[in-house]
């Protein structure tokens, strides 16, 4: 069932609504989360709650909630929602203004949670994506809700054919429309270092703590466009997918689209981690 606290009150996730004031609407003002639950238990919920307070922070947006408060609704969530897997959505928006400007007064924060069933991914779906020249802000690092710009460029790769469009800054892999980047080289792992041009993904930074673990060969740094075409594996990362094989980038078979022997490691890694967490 998707149900939804919002301000105070639950109800139906149909019946939940806001103003049109809110500064969520006028200006895609707020920050949000995404926290997966598995067997009915949040999954990483400390990493989503420091991310939601850095996000809230660096939108000088006040924090609603408590971490205690926070904790005891994802828990009421679950409850209500009666679902073993499931996804929390949480959005914090600056609140309902007075009137529409661009200058912010103090406003009341809207908190909006929802929670709705989980859709499993197919793995036997590949992605295959399409790079594009990155043209979003240099604030990537915040999760905002104004997701229009990679919105755009994951619409614009389906109706070109492809799953996904992964950005390209300055030469330099940043991340994917929704989801972190990952390649393998010669046995080595690499990621984009978790800067101010991308999210700093949850499920990124498990899969590093997971190859640091296991002694598998990791790097954090630069990935050019080049070194993505020549890679040996390509995987992309996020809460809702998990770890996910990519087999084609810009029409060109990674490794003729077998899916690598380290994806695989990492991905039985991280189904453990996952039942390990509960
Ligand atoms: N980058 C972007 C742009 C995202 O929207 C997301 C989440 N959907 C991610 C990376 C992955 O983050 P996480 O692993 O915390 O879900």
């Amino acid at each position: 069932m998707s149900i939804a606290y919002l301000n105070g009150s639950w109800q139906p996730l149909q019946e939940a609504r806001v103003s049109v004031l809110d500064r969520g609407f006028m200006f895609g003002d707020g920050v949000y989360e995404v926290i997966p639950v598995y067997q009915g238990k949040p999954f990483a919920e400390d990493e989503h709650l420091a991310r939601l307070a850095t996000s809230l922070k660096e939108l000088h947006i006040m924090m609603p909630r408590s971490e205690a408060d926070w904790r005891e609704l994802f828990r009421e969530a679950i409850e209500r929602g009666d679902e073993d897997e499931a996804i929390l959505y949480v959005q914090v928006t600056r609140g309902v203004a007075g009137s529409r400007s661009h200058v912010y007064e103090d406003s009341e924060p809207t908190v909006l949670i929802t929670l709705s069933p989980r859709v499993k991914p197919s793995l036997d779906h590949r992605l295959s994506v399409v790079t594009k020249e990155d043209f979003r802000w240099s604030r990537g690092h915040i999760k905002s809700i104004s997701l229009a710009a990679n919105s755009l460029a994951k619409n614009e790769a389906i109706s070109e054919g492809y799953d996904d469009a992964i950005f390209i800054r300055n030469g330099k892999v940043t991340e994917a429309s929704s989801s972190n980047v990952f390649v393998v080289k010669d046995g080595v792992v690499v990621t984009p270092i978790a800067d101010n041009f991308l999210l700093h993904g949850i499920t990124r930074a498990q899969v590093v703590a997971l190859a640091k673990q296991h002694n598998i060969p990791f790097e954090e740094r630069d990935i050019s466009q080049e070194e993505l075409l020549a890679a040996d594996e390509v995987w992309v990362t996020a809460t809702s997918i998990e770890v996910w094989p990519v087999q084609k980038v810009n029409d060109q078979w990674i490794s003729n689209g077998e899916v690598g022997l380290i994806y695989k490691k990492i991905y039985n890694l991280f189904q453990e981690l996952k039942c390990q967490s509960n």
